[in-house]
């Protein structure tokens, strides 16, 4: 199985739904540099302070901040690991490939309008990070998290106005990196459209 994997794709295309998935069914570490910040944020850290305002805008936290933040987590990691929501730009790739050999990218692909539709309605769990949507993966009980049973809510970047934004950096910033893998022969595109199952079926063949 392969060891370390980017999940790339833009905001809403299921990264962190699949990457949940693969973590319980496979044992793989997730790292997730959003989940990361917003309890730097939460714990009102120095890391989380400078951060905040970019998050809130929808912007990308300056490269040095994330780069240092990742390789700290990284060192920490033995086995089969996830990263989620990095690298987002072809720098921090570049850091990301002197630390470590990237195994498989997953290139979760979705159209824009339906990343929107799914984005304002994720709804998200503080505690254990677990996410859900109001429609296509609601919680047994409604408004709280099934997996620890905290009360969900929605991100502030999950509202319509952040949403666009998110979505245009993503274009700038972090699609290039499609071709930055693709070049290094580690790519899979998988087709995100779709049924949650159907679309881990995918995800497992291209882990193997
Ligand atoms: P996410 O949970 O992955 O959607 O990330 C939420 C927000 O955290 C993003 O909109 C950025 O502001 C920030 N962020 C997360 N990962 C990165 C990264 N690798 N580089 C820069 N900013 C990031």
């Amino acid at each position: 199985m392969k060891k370390t994997i980017v999940l790339l794709g833009p905001p809403g295309a299921g990264k962190g739904t699949q990457g949940e998935k693969l973590t319980d069914e496979f044992g793989y570490t997730r790292l997730s540099t959003g989940d990361m910040l917003r309890e730097a944020v939460r714990n009102k850290t120095e890391l989380g302070m400078k951060a905040k305002e970019y998050m809130d805008a929808g912007a990308l936290v300056p490269n040095d901040l994330i780069i240092g933040l990742m390789n700290e987590k990284i060192k920490e990691v033995s086995g089969g690991v996830l990263l989620d929501g990095f690298p987002r730009t072809v720098e921090q790739a570049d850091a990301l490939g002197k630390v470590m050999d990237v195994d498989l990218a997953l290139d979760f692909d979705v159209p824009d309008e339906v990343l929107i539709s799914r984005l304002t309605q994720r709804r998200s769990c503080p505690d254990c990070n677990a996410v859900y949507h109001l429609v296509t993966k609601k919680p047994a009980k409604e408004g709280i998290c099934d997996k620890c049973g905290a009360k969900l809510y929605q991100r502030d970047d999950d509202k319509e106005e952040t949403v666009k934004n998110r979505l245009e950096v993503y274009h700038k910033n972090t699609r290039p990196l499609i071709d930055y893998y693709q070049k290094k022969g580690v790519l899979t595109v998988i087709p995100s459209d779709g049924d949650i199952n159907a679309i881990f079926e995918t995800v497992k063949k291209a882990i193997q």
